[in-house]
């Protein structure tokens, strides 16, 4: 007993650290395996292929957050919302879910509401509408999305297997699309210093 004792004490310091830095990657790789992360598919002034394979997408709000510790979309937090409150442009996103033929997965494409000329929207309708297997090549300009469309051909991949497993998931209730942009409590937002300044001026805190 007195032998384990002074053992443990002379051994405290160094096991801590040790047991904070562990990091199992087998551990990682199991859960990495359980929830397949999905990705936001970000479209700019390269082309990009994309397969439309389903119209059903999620609705979610958010903001832009420029603020260097965040730099990008977070959702929405609801009725509290602290950006709503110091009146941060709240933007509606519908979540699709497309396949993407270059890389062999299923990606989540943001679209805006917008029926505009030249808005992401109705362009995708258009192919989904069509009922064909076409893939779609974008390039994004602000606003403007430049579609220019192809007809697969019969010997192709249109990523049928891959999708399909992700529509089987998708149902068992596996894919959260939303998850796809960070969710930040609202005491945490609060605490960003150009947050927690115009929180003050508008007269929050
Ligand atoms: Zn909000």
């Amino acid at each position: 007993m007195k032998n384990k004792n002074s053992e443990s004490s002379k051994n405290a310091g160094p096991e801590v650290t040790k047991t904070e830095n562990k990091v199992n990657l087998l551990e990682i790789a199991d859960s990495e395996t359980a929830e397949p992360s999905l990705e936001v598919i970000r479209l700019g002034h390269d082309e990009v292929a994309l397969i439309p394979f389903t119209a059903e997408s999620v609705s979610v709000d958010v903001h832009f957050c420029p603020e260097p510790e965040i730099n990008s979309y977070v959702l929405c937090n609801g009725p509290d919302c602290v950006l709503c409150k110091i009146g941060r442009k709240q933007d509606q996103r519908l979540l699709l879910p497309v396949y993407q033929p270059t890389a062999g997965c299923v990606g989540i494409l943001p679209v805006s509401r917008s029926f505009r000329p030249f808005a992401l929207l109705p362009q995708i309708l258009n192919i989904l509408k069509n009922g064909k297997a076409m893939v779609m090549f974008v390039i994004r300009d602000g606003a403007k999305y430049s579609v220019s469309t192809a007809e697969l051909k019969d010997d192709e991949d249109a990523g049928e297997t891959v999708t399909k497993k992700f529509v089987e998931e998708y149902n068992s209730g596996l894919h959260n699309l939303a998850s796809v942009y960070p969710t930040i409590e609202n005491a945490q937002l609060a605490r960003i210093g150009e947050i927690r300044r115009m929180l003050t001026l508008k007269g929050f805190s």
